[in-house]
């Protein structure tokens, strides 16, 4: 592996803004990333690109690298996974079309989960949910905080627990992206596929490993070893099943705002030794621009 002048920088390769749940906006992320001392952050809303122009300026006018990216949904093996495309072309037609897709769907699935929660003796969550959303793109975390608000729960997670996971009665199941279609939105952006925090599908090890070898058959590249949702542990796990699988090493707090105040943007720890980390394909202009991705 080539060594590059930007391997001691601070990386954070997964954020969202309120284009997609977080709370702060893309320009308050990013000011918030500089006074972390993050050097290189990723924007990476669910489904939508729109928060990066105004991250991009923001980056710019404070001096750091604003890596333009997405954290798609996918359908696979029955389930939900996320697959972050990271140094995407914003403008790209084909990314731009297939989140254009998942974002109707998510408008859709909103009122859904509206008339759902309606049926269980909960009326209004949509219009509560959809009142908390500054983009345009409505999340079962609208939902979770509005209800939350409501005093239907003590917190978001119990929100989750009790109303918008499978078996409860806020639960739509996902209809997002074939795991081919995401990649090849990403492939067509020009970007670089990586498998958003593995350790949180509950998949066993073998059902992991299948995804694992259809991501890299498809043309994936990257796996998110280290992640704000890892534990040490995790970490670990996930650095075998890079290394097996010839996947470059990603690694993202994965930050939805303050509110979480465990989790702070750039907080991570180290790549577990022998990861080959996923910046190396990022080709950096020494001024910061990240021109595009080196395939080799
Ligand atoms: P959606 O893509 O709208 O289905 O929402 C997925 C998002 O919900 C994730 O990105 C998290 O931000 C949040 N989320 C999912 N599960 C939980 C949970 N158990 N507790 C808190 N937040 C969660
Ligand atoms: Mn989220
Ligand atoms: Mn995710
Ligand atoms: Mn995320």
């Amino acid at each position: 592996m080539v060594e590059c002048w930007f391997m001691s920088l601070k990386h954070d390769l997964h954020s969202h803004s309120t284009a997609s749940d977080g709370t702060l906006s893309p320009r308050e992320l990013v000011q918030r990333a500089h006074e972390a001392g993050v050097d290189v952050l990723a924007l990476t809303d669910h489904d939508t690109l729109s928060g990066i122009a105004e991250a991009a300026k923001e980056a710019g006018e404070l001096g750091l690298v604003l890596v333009p990216g997405v954290e798609i949904s996918v359908s696979w093996g029955g389930q939900t996974v996320h697959v972050l495309g990271l140094n995407v072309d914003p403008g790209a037609p084909g990314l731009q079309q297939g989140l254009a897709r998942l974002q109707e769907y998510r408008g859709w699935r909103a009122e859904e989960i509206g008339r759902r929660l309606e049926k269980a003796g909960i009326p209004g969550s949509f219009e509560g949910a959809r009142a908390l959303v500054k983009g345009t793109l409505v999340g079962r975390t609208h939902f979770a905080r509005f209800l939350v608000q409501a005093g239907h729960a003590g917190d978001v997670r119990e929100v989750f627990r009790h109303f918008l996971v499978k078996g409860k009665p806020g639960h739509v199941r996902g209809e997002w992206a074939s795991l081919e279609e995401a990649l090849e939105w990403i492939a067509d952006a020009g970007g670089i596929a990586v498998v958003a925090h593995p350790a949180r599908y509950r998949m066993t090890r073998s059902k992991l490993r299948r995804l694992l070898g259809e991501f890299s058959e498809l043309g994936g590249m990257g796996l998110e070893v280290v992640s704000g949702s890892h534990s040490r542990d995790e970490c670990f796990t996930m650095a075998r099943h890079a290394r097996d699988f010839g996947l470059l090493a990603s690694a993202g707090s994965d930050y939805h705002g303050p509110e979480n105040p465990w989790l702070n943007l750039g907080q991570l720890p180290e790549l577990p030794h022998g990861c080959s980390p996923v910046w190396t394909r990022f080709n950096m202009e020494t001024d910061g621009t990240v021109l595009s991705n080196t395939s080799g």
